[in-house]
């Protein structure tokens, strides 16, 4: 046992209006309600386009669910003439734990390096939220056998400047880019693979107490059918789920995988 609670992230990606967002919110809670889930056992994070957050703020503090959400970007700017963009501080107000940043399709479609990864962490930790920093391959890199040393480096980058006291705090997601949407989930051991690997590499830079801390999610076609093999890998924490977390009762599935 790591003593690492699992966390299961639900990525709507531009997916559902505000009152979608209510209904899909909603019907989770239930499901898992009525499953009895324990919410000390696995964190259950849904994270909707911002224009869904109020709503989705509103359905949870309101059902005092344990339901906890985040967003999918953030500014590395605070405030001012930033057209489009969405402050830390307008992302903690509405209540968001957590922050996705680095997903590939930020870094593939809006040219997002691991510097500017890495100065949005920054951000939303000092916003008082947790960054979930996603790293990943694409097909060309995984055939070519890269994969691990590619994810390191993007890991390098996009940890930079944290102490180890934070890094243990911190959230990764190991997404491979070939996985992501295209139903071809990678095997647990290829997930165990690449986690261990970032792992071991924040023991190497930040010491034991960082590694032992982080959690490391893998991410890329999770479904309810599929989490159970990729959770029983020691060096996976949790998973980042696209496609399957637009559904409750597939969602809820994953969240309750044990
Ligand atoms: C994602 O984009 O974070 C993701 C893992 O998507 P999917 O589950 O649909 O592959």
């Amino acid at each position: 046992n790591s003593g690492r609670t699992p966390l299961m992230a639900g990525n709507w990606k531009m997916n559902l209006n505000h009152h979608e967002a209510v209904h899909l919110v909603q019907k989770l809670a239930l499901g898992l309600a009525d499953k009895k889930h324990d919410f000390s056992a696995v964190e259950v994070v849904v994270v909707p386009p911002f224009t869904d957050i109020r709503s989705v703020q509103t359905t949870v503090d309101g059902g005092q669910l344990q339901i906890k959400y985040g967003a999918q970007d953030i500014s590395v700017h605070d405030d001012g003439a930033y057209t489009g963009e969405i402050s830390a501080a307008m992302l903690a107000k509405l209540g968001c734990s957590y922050v996705v940043v680095g997903h590939s399709e930020r870094r593939e479609y809006h040219g997002e390096t691991d510097a500017l990864v890495n100065a949005k962490a920054h951000k939303a930790l000092a916003g008082g939220m947790t960054p979930i920093v996603c790293v990943g391959e694409g097909l060309d890199v995984r055939q070519s056998g890269e994969h691990v040393a590619h994810c390191v480096a993007q890991i390098d980058g996009s940890l930079a400047g944290f102490s180890s006291a934070q890094l243990a705090s911190l959230v990764v997601a190991y997404e491979p880019v070939w996985a992501i949407g295209t139903g071809e989930v990678a095997t647990p051991e290829d997930a165990q693979e690449v986690c261990a690997a970032l792992r071991a590499r924040i023991a190497e830079t930040a010491g034991d107490e960082a590694a032992a801390g982080i959690r490391i999610l893998y991410g890329g076609s999770v479904k309810a059918a599929n989490i159970a093999g990729i959770m029983q890998k020691p060096d996976v924490d949790g998973a980042l789920v696209g496609g399957a977390s637009l559904q409750a009762d597939e969602f809820g599935g994953i969240c309750r995988f044990y």
